[in-house]
C-alpha cells in the first residue's frame, strides 16, 4: 500500500487500472478502473481532489490510449475521501452521471459534516473509556482537508443487484457490501467474472471496520459481505488498493481468519474482568499508535466488541456514562 504509484496499464477486455497517488503515506494510492464501454469510459473510483490525483487521472487515461475519452459514468464503491473526493470535479469536467449505493445519498450530509465527525469521535471515545484529552487528540481536527470539498449527493443511486450497462452485451452487477462503510459496494463484470472490490477485499491489510452508531453490528455485516462473496467464488478481483488479488476467494478466508483470531482475543480479555474498548485498544494494538490510528483502532475494537455482545457472548453495562464490557 505504501511506496511509489504503480503506473497506469491496460489488464485487458477493456478495462484499465488508473493509480492516483493520495496525500497520505498509507494507502499512498487509490486504484481507480477505467473500463471502456458504449459511448466512453466508466470510471470505478476518482481519489482525492488534489493536482497530484488531477494530473495523475489525466495522464493515466493517455497513457493508456484513451487521451480526451468522454468519462460518461463514475461509479464510487464507497463514500470515503480517497474513492470519492473527486468526484464532484469529476461530474463537472465530464458532465457524467454519478453513480453509487442508495446508502450514500443519505449519508452526504454526514461525509459533509467534519464538524459532526470530530464531536462523534470524541462522544464515542469518551463513552469507551478514552480520557478527556486522548478523546478530544483522536477525535480529529474540525479543519476539512481541501483533497474531499463536500458533495452533492449522487445523482443515480444503485442497490444490490442492479446492472449498470455496459453496451454489447455487458454490464456490471451490484453487489451491496456493507462493512468497511455502509454503502460499500462491489461491481461484478458479467463478461470476466472479475470482482472490482473496492476496499472490501484488499491485499495483505484488512480494511478497517468502524463501529458505527446507525447500525448494530458492522462487523457482523462485513463478515456476512465476505461469505456472500466466498460463496460466489470469485477468483480475479481488482482492489481498490495495492496489487491485483489472483484468488478473492482465497484472500477472503485470510480475512475472516484474521477477524476470528481477534475476536477471540479479545473475548480472552474481556472475561478475565469487565473492560473498556479503550482499555481493549491498549492490550491489542501495539504501542505509539498516532491520534488518527487510535481513532481507527478504537472504532475497530469496539465493532469488534460490539459483534460479541450482539451475538450474546459479551455482555456490556453503563457506568458513569462510560461502556464496559464483561463475561
Ligand atoms: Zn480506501
Amino acid at each position: 500500500m505504501n511506496g511509489p504509484v504503480p503506473d497506469p496499464r491496460p489488464l485487458g477486455d477493456g478495462i484499465h487500472l488508473i493509480p492516483a497517488p493520495l496525500p497520505f503515506p498509507s494507502p499512498a494510492w487509490v486504484n481507480c478502473y477505467a473500463i471502456e464501454a458504449e459511448g466512453g469510459i466508466v470510471l470505478i473510483d476518482c481519489g482525492c481532489d488534489w493536482e497530484p490525483g488531477r494530473a495523475a487521472l489525466e495522464s493515466g487515461l493517455a497513457a493508456v490510449g484513451l487521451a480526451g475519452a468522454e468519462i460518461h459514468t463514475l461509479i464510487v464503491s464507497h463514500l470515503h475521501p480517497d474513492h470519492v473526493g473527486m468526484a464532484g470535479r469529476v461530474v463537472e469536467e465530464h458532465g457524467c452521471r454519478f453513480v453509487m449505493h442508495r446508502r450514500a445519498a443519505a449519508r452526504m450530509d454526514r461525509y459533509n459534516d467534519t464538524v459532526g465527525f470530530v464531536e462523534r469521535n470524541r462522544r464515542i471515545a469518551e463513552m469507551h473509556g478514552a480520557p478527556a484529552h486522548a478523546a478530544a487528540a483522536l477525535a480529529g481536527s474540525k479543519d476539512r482537508p481541501s483533497f474531499m470539498p463536500p458533495l452533492q449527493p449522487p445523482d443515480v443511486t444503485v442497490e444490490d443487484g442492479d446492472r449498470i450497462d455496459l453496451g454489447g452485451g455487458r454490464h456490471l452487477e451490484v453487489l451491496h457490501t456493507p462493512g468497511h462503510e455502509p454503502a460499500h459496494i462491489c461491481l461484478r463484470d458479467s463478461r470476466t467474472g472479475v470482482v472490482f472490490s473496492g476496499d472490501h477485499v484488499l491485499p495483505r491489510i484488512s480494511p478497517v471496520i468502524m463501529y458505527d452508531e446507525d447500525y448494530d453490528d458492522v462487523l457482523g455485516d462485513y463478515l456476512a459481505s465476505l461469505r456472500r462473496l466466498l460463496e460466489m467464488r470469485i477468483g480475479l478481483t481488482y482492489p481498490a488498493h495495492g496489487t491485483i488479488i489472483e484468488r478473492g476467494s482465497a484472500r477472503i478466508e485470510q480475512i475472516v481468519l484474521h477477524h476470528e483470531r481477534r475476536l477471540h482475543r479479545m473475548l480472552d480479555i474481556a472475561r478475565v474482568s469487565p473492560v473498556t474498548a479503550w482499555e481493549v485498544v491498549g492490550a491489542v494494538f501495539r504501542p505509539h499508535l498516532t491520534p488518527d490510528e487510535q481513532r481507527l483502532a478504537l472504532l475497530e475494537t469496539i465493532s469488534h466488541l460490539e459483534h460479541l455482545r450482539v451475538g450474546e457472548r459479551i455482555r456490556r453495562e453503563e457506568r458513569q456514562g462510560v461502556f464496559w464490557y464483561r463475561d
